[in-house]
Protein backbone atom coordinates (compact mmCIF):
# COMPACT_ATOMS: atom_id res chain seq x y z
CA UNK A 1 0.00 0.00 0.00
CA UNK A 2 1.09 3.75 -1.03
CA UNK A 3 1.91 5.13 2.57
CA UNK A 4 1.50 9.08 1.53
CA UNK A 5 3.36 11.76 3.75
CA UNK A 6 5.24 13.36 1.66
CA UNK A 7 2.81 12.93 -0.99
CA UNK A 8 -0.50 13.82 0.83
CA UNK A 9 -1.74 16.41 -1.29
CA UNK A 10 0.42 15.80 -4.55
CA UNK A 11 -2.82 15.54 -6.38
CA UNK A 12 -3.88 18.90 -5.32
CA UNK A 13 -3.58 21.21 -7.87
CA UNK A 14 -3.80 24.01 -5.72
CA UNK A 15 -0.86 22.74 -3.08
CA UNK A 16 1.66 24.86 -4.79
CA UNK A 17 -0.16 28.06 -3.79
CA UNK A 18 0.76 28.88 -0.11
CA UNK A 19 -2.90 30.09 1.10
CA UNK A 20 -3.97 26.08 0.24
CA UNK A 21 -0.79 24.66 1.99
CA UNK A 22 -1.33 26.62 4.68
CA UNK A 23 -4.64 25.15 4.95
CA UNK A 24 -3.51 21.70 4.84
CA UNK A 25 -1.50 22.48 8.13
CA UNK A 26 1.65 23.94 5.98
CA UNK A 27 3.95 26.18 7.60
CA UNK A 28 2.91 25.06 10.98
CA UNK A 29 6.21 23.08 11.67
CA UNK A 30 8.00 26.36 10.15
CA UNK A 31 6.20 28.32 13.29
CA UNK A 32 6.75 25.60 16.00
CA UNK A 33 10.36 25.55 15.05
CA UNK A 34 11.27 29.12 15.48
CA UNK A 35 8.79 29.89 18.71
CA UNK A 36 9.38 26.72 20.95
CA UNK A 37 12.40 24.70 19.59
CA UNK A 38 16.30 25.50 19.71
CA UNK A 39 18.26 24.59 16.84
CA UNK A 40 19.82 21.82 19.05
CA UNK A 41 16.11 20.20 19.67
CA UNK A 42 15.66 20.47 15.69
CA UNK A 43 18.85 18.65 15.51
CA UNK A 44 17.97 15.74 18.76
CA UNK A 45 14.55 15.21 16.51
CA UNK A 46 15.41 14.88 13.29
CA UNK A 47 18.00 12.60 14.78
CA UNK A 48 15.30 10.31 16.80
CA UNK A 49 13.34 10.10 13.60
CA UNK A 50 16.33 8.20 11.64
CA UNK A 51 15.54 10.25 8.47
CA UNK A 52 18.74 9.33 6.09
CA UNK A 53 19.69 11.54 3.15
CA UNK A 54 17.43 10.54 0.14
CA UNK A 55 19.53 11.43 -2.98
CA UNK A 56 21.56 8.63 -2.72
CA UNK A 57 24.20 8.21 -0.36
CA UNK A 58 21.48 7.65 2.70
CA UNK A 59 23.92 9.58 5.19
CA UNK A 60 21.81 10.53 8.13
CA UNK A 61 20.41 13.68 8.12
CA UNK A 62 20.71 15.07 11.54
CA UNK A 63 24.29 13.96 11.82
CA UNK A 64 25.46 15.61 8.76
CA UNK A 65 23.62 18.82 10.50
CA UNK A 66 25.70 18.14 13.44
CA UNK A 67 29.21 18.50 11.89
CA UNK A 68 28.56 22.47 11.40
CA UNK A 69 31.05 23.82 13.63
CA UNK A 70 28.99 25.62 16.25
CA UNK A 71 31.69 27.95 16.91
CA UNK A 72 32.85 29.10 13.65
CA UNK A 73 32.45 33.17 13.07
CA UNK A 74 32.07 32.64 9.54
CA UNK A 75 28.18 32.60 7.68
CA UNK A 76 26.56 29.08 7.22
CA UNK A 77 24.83 28.27 4.58
CA UNK A 78 22.01 25.67 3.71
CA UNK A 79 21.53 24.24 0.16
CA UNK A 80 18.89 22.17 -0.94
CA UNK A 81 20.64 19.69 -4.06
CA UNK A 82 17.71 20.15 -6.44
CA UNK A 83 19.75 18.75 -9.29
CA UNK A 84 18.03 15.49 -10.17
CA UNK A 85 19.99 13.76 -12.60
CA UNK A 86 20.63 10.17 -12.05
CA UNK A 87 19.15 8.43 -14.95
CA UNK A 88 15.25 6.89 -13.22
CA UNK A 89 14.46 9.41 -10.69
CA UNK A 90 12.05 12.08 -10.91
CA UNK A 91 10.34 12.83 -7.38
CA UNK A 92 12.32 15.60 -6.93
CA UNK A 93 11.08 17.04 -9.56
CA UNK A 94 7.25 16.04 -8.69
CA UNK A 95 8.04 17.78 -5.27
CA UNK A 96 8.79 20.50 -6.54
CA UNK A 97 6.50 20.84 -9.04
CA UNK A 98 3.47 20.09 -7.22
CA UNK A 99 3.93 20.94 -3.25
CA UNK A 100 7.11 23.16 -3.55
CA UNK A 101 5.91 24.70 -0.42
CA UNK A 102 7.15 21.43 1.65
CA UNK A 103 10.75 21.77 0.20
CA UNK A 104 10.67 25.66 1.01
CA UNK A 105 9.52 24.92 4.57
CA UNK A 106 11.89 21.53 4.83
CA UNK A 107 14.85 24.37 3.85
CA UNK A 108 13.25 26.93 6.32
CA UNK A 109 13.55 24.41 9.41
CA UNK A 110 17.44 22.95 8.43
CA UNK A 111 18.55 26.39 7.48
CA UNK A 112 17.71 27.05 11.64
CA UNK A 113 19.01 23.82 13.02
CA UNK A 114 22.62 24.66 11.04
CA UNK A 115 22.00 28.70 12.27
CA UNK A 116 22.17 29.37 8.69
CA UNK A 117 20.23 33.13 7.72
CA UNK A 118 20.70 32.29 3.84
CA UNK A 119 19.65 28.93 2.30
CA UNK A 120 19.74 28.28 -1.76
CA UNK A 121 18.40 25.43 -4.12
CA UNK A 122 20.28 24.63 -6.57
CA UNK A 123 17.95 23.39 -9.24
CA UNK A 124 18.91 21.44 -12.58
CA UNK A 125 19.28 23.53 -15.35
CA UNK A 126 16.68 21.41 -17.62
CA UNK A 127 13.80 21.62 -14.68
CA UNK A 128 12.38 25.03 -16.00
CA UNK A 129 9.17 24.30 -14.51
CA UNK A 130 10.34 23.28 -11.31
CA UNK A 131 12.62 26.00 -10.47
CA UNK A 132 10.12 28.74 -11.76
CA UNK A 133 7.29 27.03 -9.31
CA UNK A 134 9.74 27.36 -6.41
CA UNK A 135 10.96 31.11 -7.54
CA UNK A 136 6.98 31.57 -6.76
CA UNK A 137 6.69 29.64 -3.83
CA UNK A 138 9.52 31.28 -2.13
CA UNK A 139 8.16 34.95 -3.20
CA UNK A 140 4.85 33.68 -1.76
CA UNK A 141 6.60 32.80 1.82
CA UNK A 142 8.46 36.44 1.34
CA UNK A 143 5.05 38.26 0.96
CA UNK A 144 3.28 35.89 3.99
CA UNK A 145 6.57 36.96 6.26
CA UNK A 146 7.60 33.12 6.82
CA UNK A 147 11.25 33.89 5.26
CA UNK A 148 12.96 37.68 5.17
CA UNK A 149 13.24 39.56 8.39
CA UNK A 150 11.98 38.86 12.02
CA UNK A 151 9.85 35.80 10.72
CA UNK A 152 6.76 35.11 13.50
CA UNK A 153 8.15 37.77 15.79
CA UNK A 154 11.33 35.87 16.41
CA UNK A 155 13.89 38.24 15.69
CA UNK A 156 15.67 35.43 13.47
CA UNK A 157 16.00 35.91 9.20
CA UNK A 158 16.14 33.83 7.09
CA UNK A 159 17.25 34.26 2.46
CA UNK A 160 16.43 32.19 0.13
CA UNK A 161 17.72 32.15 -2.84
CA UNK A 162 16.33 29.24 -6.26
CA UNK A 163 19.59 28.69 -8.70
CA UNK A 164 19.56 27.12 -11.61
CA UNK A 165 22.25 25.04 -12.70
CA UNK A 166 23.79 24.44 -16.17
CA UNK A 167 22.67 20.41 -16.21
CA UNK A 168 25.43 18.47 -15.77
CA UNK A 169 24.75 15.63 -13.99
CA UNK A 170 28.00 15.86 -11.67
CA UNK A 171 26.82 18.94 -10.22
CA UNK A 172 24.39 16.35 -8.29
CA UNK A 173 27.75 15.79 -6.54
CA UNK A 174 27.79 18.20 -3.57
CA UNK A 175 31.18 19.23 -3.65
CA UNK A 176 30.75 19.72 -7.79
CA UNK A 177 27.43 21.40 -6.72
CA UNK A 178 29.51 24.22 -4.47
CA UNK A 179 31.69 24.88 -7.31
CA UNK A 180 28.71 25.23 -9.81
CA UNK A 181 27.28 27.58 -7.38
CA UNK A 182 30.38 29.78 -6.83
CA UNK A 183 30.27 30.68 -10.46
CA UNK A 184 33.21 27.87 -11.05
CA UNK A 185 32.88 25.06 -13.42
CA UNK A 186 30.96 22.20 -12.23
CA UNK A 187 33.91 19.78 -10.75
CA UNK A 188 33.99 17.89 -7.57
CA UNK A 189 36.64 19.14 -4.94
CA UNK A 190 39.11 16.52 -3.28
CA UNK A 191 37.63 15.70 0.68
CA UNK A 192 38.21 16.69 3.50
CA UNK A 193 37.91 19.40 3.89
CA UNK A 194 33.89 18.59 4.22
CA UNK A 195 31.19 20.83 3.18
CA UNK A 196 30.09 20.99 6.80
CA UNK A 197 33.18 22.72 7.54
CA UNK A 198 34.49 24.38 4.43
CA UNK A 199 31.82 24.30 2.01
CA UNK A 200 30.28 27.19 0.21
CA UNK A 201 32.78 30.19 -0.38
CA UNK A 202 35.13 28.23 2.57
CA UNK A 203 32.09 28.44 5.05
CA UNK A 204 30.28 25.46 6.42
CA UNK A 205 27.86 24.47 4.46
CA UNK A 206 24.84 21.44 4.64
CA UNK A 207 23.54 19.96 1.22
CA UNK A 208 20.78 17.70 1.46
CA UNK A 209 18.94 16.62 -1.32
CA UNK A 210 14.96 17.79 -1.85
CA UNK A 211 13.04 14.79 -0.52
CA UNK A 212 15.19 14.56 2.37
CA UNK A 213 14.28 18.10 3.33
CA UNK A 214 10.62 17.59 2.39
CA UNK A 215 10.30 14.95 4.89
CA UNK A 216 11.26 17.42 8.04
CA UNK A 217 8.42 19.61 8.58
CA UNK A 218 6.29 16.29 8.93
CA UNK A 219 8.97 15.19 11.72
CA UNK A 220 8.89 18.31 13.55
CA UNK A 221 4.99 18.35 13.36
CA UNK A 222 4.63 14.68 14.62
CA UNK A 223 7.69 14.15 16.47
CA UNK A 224 11.25 11.74 15.26
CA UNK A 225 9.77 8.66 17.25
CA UNK A 226 6.69 8.72 14.89
CA UNK A 227 9.00 8.87 11.88
CA UNK A 228 10.90 6.17 13.02
CA UNK A 229 8.19 4.23 13.76
CA UNK A 230 7.64 3.36 10.09
CA UNK A 231 10.34 1.36 7.77
CA UNK A 232 12.57 -1.08 9.12
CA UNK A 233 15.30 -1.23 12.14
CA UNK A 234 18.03 1.09 10.29
CA UNK A 235 16.05 2.72 7.10
CA UNK A 236 13.17 4.60 8.62
CA UNK A 237 10.00 6.39 7.06
CA UNK A 238 8.93 6.41 4.04
CA UNK A 239 10.55 6.80 0.69
CA UNK A 240 9.23 7.76 -3.08
CA UNK A 241 10.07 5.38 -5.59
CA UNK A 242 10.29 6.12 -9.14
CA UNK A 243 9.31 2.96 -11.12
CA UNK A 244 10.23 3.40 -14.86
CA UNK A 245 10.62 0.66 -17.95
CA UNK A 246 8.89 -2.22 -18.43
CA UNK A 247 5.63 -2.21 -16.16
CA UNK A 248 1.62 -1.04 -17.24
CA UNK A 249 1.85 1.32 -14.57
CA UNK A 250 5.25 3.72 -14.15
CA UNK A 251 5.05 6.81 -12.00
CA UNK A 252 6.24 7.89 -8.86
CA UNK A 253 4.90 5.60 -5.61
CA UNK A 254 5.78 6.60 -1.86
CA UNK A 255 5.76 3.61 0.46
CA UNK A 256 7.50 2.55 4.16
CA UNK A 257 10.95 1.73 3.84
CA UNK A 258 11.02 -2.23 3.90
CA UNK A 259 8.50 -2.50 1.55
CA UNK A 260 9.09 -5.51 -0.88
CA UNK A 261 10.55 -4.61 -4.35
CA UNK A 262 7.92 -7.27 -5.80
CA UNK A 263 4.70 -4.93 -4.67
CA UNK A 264 6.12 -1.78 -5.96
CA UNK A 265 6.42 -3.56 -9.21
CA UNK A 266 3.74 -6.01 -9.52
CA UNK A 267 0.90 -4.51 -7.02
CA UNK A 268 1.81 -0.43 -7.58
CA UNK A 269 3.21 -0.84 -11.30
CA UNK A 270 0.92 -3.70 -12.65
CA UNK A 271 3.86 -5.78 -13.30
CA UNK A 272 5.47 -6.32 -16.43
CA UNK A 273 3.79 -5.64 -19.67
CA UNK A 274 0.73 -8.14 -20.82
CA UNK A 275 3.25 -11.38 -22.14
CA UNK A 276 6.94 -10.46 -20.90
CA UNK A 277 8.47 -11.37 -18.12
CA UNK A 278 11.14 -9.62 -15.99
CA UNK A 279 14.61 -9.99 -16.79
CA UNK A 280 17.03 -7.33 -15.15
CA UNK A 281 15.90 -4.60 -12.08
CA UNK A 282 17.86 -1.48 -11.62
CA UNK A 283 16.81 -0.92 -7.62
CA UNK A 284 18.49 2.48 -7.17
CA UNK A 285 19.13 4.42 -10.55
CA UNK A 286 21.12 3.86 -13.19
CA UNK A 287 24.60 3.49 -11.26
CA UNK A 288 22.91 0.84 -9.14
CA UNK A 289 24.27 -3.11 -9.63
CA UNK A 290 21.42 -5.26 -11.70
CA UNK A 291 18.58 -7.39 -9.60
CA UNK A 292 17.52 -10.55 -11.09
CA UNK A 293 13.92 -11.60 -11.22
CA UNK A 294 14.49 -13.99 -8.45
CA UNK A 295 15.40 -11.21 -5.88
CA UNK A 296 12.16 -9.00 -6.57
CA UNK A 297 10.95 -10.14 -2.74
CA UNK A 298 13.71 -7.84 -1.51
CA UNK A 299 12.50 -5.49 0.77
CA UNK A 300 13.11 -2.03 -0.31
CA UNK A 301 15.29 -0.43 2.18
CA UNK A 302 19.23 0.56 2.45
CA UNK A 303 20.31 -2.77 4.02
CA UNK A 304 18.19 -5.40 2.47
CA UNK A 305 19.79 -3.62 -1.31
CA UNK A 306 22.83 -3.56 -0.15
CA UNK A 307 22.40 -7.95 1.28
CA UNK A 308 20.87 -8.38 -2.41
CA UNK A 309 24.18 -7.27 -3.96
CA UNK A 310 22.99 -3.60 -5.03
CA UNK A 311 22.58 -0.22 -3.65
CA UNK A 312 18.94 1.48 -2.76
CA UNK A 313 20.48 4.91 -4.52
CA UNK A 314 18.06 7.32 -5.49
CA UNK A 315 14.80 5.26 -5.58
CA UNK A 316 14.81 4.84 -9.06
CA UNK A 317 13.70 1.02 -9.93
CA UNK A 318 13.90 0.79 -13.47
CA UNK A 319 12.49 -2.86 -15.14
CA UNK A 320 13.57 -4.30 -17.93
CA UNK A 321 11.94 -7.64 -19.83
CA UNK A 322 13.34 -10.22 -22.14
CA UNK A 323 13.73 -8.23 -25.10
CA UNK A 324 16.21 -5.58 -23.34
CA UNK A 325 19.57 -6.41 -25.02
CA UNK A 326 22.04 -6.04 -21.83
CA UNK A 327 25.09 -4.72 -23.85
CA UNK A 328 22.65 -2.09 -25.22
CA UNK A 329 21.89 -1.03 -21.87
CA UNK A 330 25.52 -0.92 -21.20
CA UNK A 331 26.23 0.79 -23.94
CA UNK A 332 23.74 3.78 -23.18
CA UNK A 333 24.87 4.31 -19.77
CA UNK A 334 28.34 4.39 -20.58
CA UNK A 335 28.15 6.76 -22.95
CA UNK A 336 26.26 8.85 -20.79
CA UNK A 337 28.68 8.46 -17.68
CA UNK A 338 31.45 9.42 -19.92
CA UNK A 339 29.46 12.43 -21.46
CA UNK A 340 28.93 13.54 -17.64
CA UNK A 341 32.73 13.30 -16.47
CA UNK A 342 34.27 16.46 -14.99
CA UNK A 343 37.65 15.30 -16.36
CA UNK A 344 39.31 16.22 -13.24
CA UNK A 345 41.17 12.79 -12.47
CA UNK A 346 42.73 10.29 -14.75
CA UNK A 347 40.38 6.90 -14.04
CA UNK A 348 37.51 8.46 -14.70
CA UNK A 349 37.82 10.63 -17.56
CA UNK A 350 39.99 8.16 -19.47
CA UNK A 351 38.43 4.96 -18.12
CA UNK A 352 34.95 6.39 -18.94
CA UNK A 353 36.55 6.88 -22.95
CA UNK A 354 37.90 3.50 -22.99
CA UNK A 355 34.93 1.59 -21.97
CA UNK A 356 32.69 3.83 -24.12
CA UNK A 357 34.50 2.93 -27.28
CA UNK A 358 35.15 -0.69 -26.56
CA UNK A 359 31.51 -0.86 -25.41
CA UNK A 360 30.20 0.60 -28.37
CA UNK A 361 32.44 -1.47 -30.43
CA UNK A 362 30.80 -4.57 -29.42
CA UNK A 363 27.18 -3.13 -29.93
CA UNK A 364 28.26 -2.55 -33.07
CA UNK A 365 29.38 -6.40 -33.95
CA UNK A 366 32.93 -5.01 -34.07
CA UNK A 367 33.87 -6.60 -30.88
CA UNK A 368 37.10 -8.49 -30.73
CA UNK A 369 38.27 -11.69 -28.58
CA UNK A 370 40.01 -9.92 -25.50
CA UNK A 371 38.07 -6.95 -25.00
CA UNK A 372 36.02 -8.29 -21.85
CA UNK A 373 38.86 -9.16 -20.31
CA UNK A 374 40.09 -5.16 -20.99
CA UNK A 375 36.59 -3.80 -19.88
CA UNK A 376 36.97 -5.73 -16.81
CA UNK A 377 40.64 -4.57 -15.62
CA UNK A 378 39.27 -0.95 -16.72
CA UNK A 379 37.02 -0.92 -14.24
CA UNK A 380 39.19 -2.66 -11.78
CA UNK A 381 41.22 0.39 -12.26
CA UNK A 382 38.18 2.93 -11.94
CA UNK A 383 36.29 1.75 -9.10
CA UNK A 384 37.08 3.12 -5.58
CA UNK A 385 40.31 5.76 -7.40
CA UNK A 386 38.49 8.44 -7.98
CA UNK A 387 37.92 11.95 -6.70
CA UNK A 388 34.45 11.49 -6.36
CA UNK A 389 31.88 8.63 -6.75
CA UNK A 390 30.80 9.55 -10.72
CA UNK A 391 33.70 6.62 -11.32
CA UNK A 392 31.72 4.49 -8.86
CA UNK A 393 28.67 4.87 -10.95
CA UNK A 394 30.02 4.65 -14.04
CA UNK A 395 31.53 0.86 -13.52
CA UNK A 396 29.24 -0.63 -11.20
CA UNK A 397 26.47 -0.97 -13.49
CA UNK A 398 28.80 -2.72 -16.08
CA UNK A 399 30.74 -5.11 -13.67
CA UNK A 400 27.50 -6.32 -12.93
CA UNK A 401 26.09 -6.54 -15.93
CA UNK A 402 29.21 -8.93 -16.98
CA UNK A 403 28.67 -10.60 -13.71
CA UNK A 404 25.22 -11.67 -14.84
CA UNK A 405 24.57 -11.52 -18.72
CA UNK A 406 28.29 -12.10 -19.76
CA UNK A 407 27.20 -14.38 -22.10
CA UNK A 408 25.23 -11.77 -23.95
CA UNK A 409 28.22 -9.81 -24.38
CA UNK A 410 30.18 -13.05 -26.00
CA UNK A 411 27.20 -13.52 -28.26
CA UNK A 412 27.97 -10.08 -29.60
CA UNK A 413 31.71 -10.54 -29.75
CA UNK A 414 31.51 -14.43 -31.31
CA UNK A 415 28.69 -13.62 -33.45
CA UNK A 416 29.12 -9.96 -34.57
CA UNK A 417 25.35 -9.96 -33.62
CA UNK A 418 22.85 -9.43 -31.27
CA UNK A 419 20.99 -12.79 -29.82
CA UNK A 420 17.76 -10.68 -27.91
CA UNK A 421 17.48 -8.31 -30.84
CA UNK A 422 17.26 -10.97 -33.53
CA UNK A 423 14.72 -12.59 -31.43
CA UNK A 424 12.00 -9.78 -30.44
CA UNK A 425 13.43 -6.97 -32.64
CA UNK A 426 10.29 -7.14 -35.28
CA UNK A 427 7.57 -9.13 -33.21
FE1 LIG B 1 35.31 14.23 -12.24
FE2 LIG B 1 34.88 11.65 -12.78
FE3 LIG B 1 36.86 12.33 -11.19
FE4 LIG B 1 34.32 12.65 -10.37
S1 LIG B 1 35.30 10.71 -10.77
S2 LIG B 1 36.01 14.07 -10.11
S3 LIG B 1 33.34 13.18 -12.32
S4 LIG B 1 36.64 12.88 -13.38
Amino acid sequence: MEKRILFKYIDDPNQIHIDTYIAHGGYKAWEKTLKTMQPAQVIDEVKKSGLRGRGGAGFPAGMKWNFVPKDSPKPRYLICNADESEPGTCKDRVLMEQDPHGVVEGMAIAAYAIGSHLAFCYVRGEFVKPAALMEQAVKEAYDKKMLGKNIFGTGYDLNMVVHTGGGAYICGEETALLNSLEGERGMSRIRPPFPAVEGLYACPTVVNNVETLAAVPHIINNGGEWYASMGTEKSKGTKIFSLSGHVKKPGNYEVEMGTPLSYLISELGGGPLDGHKIKAIIPGGSSTPFLLPSQIDAPLDYESIAAAGSMLGSGAVIVMDERTCMVWVIERLIHFYRHESCGKCTPCREGTGWLEQLISRIERGEGKPGDLEKIDSICDNILGRTICPLGDAAVMPIQSALKLFRDEFQYHIDHKKCLVKSEFEFK
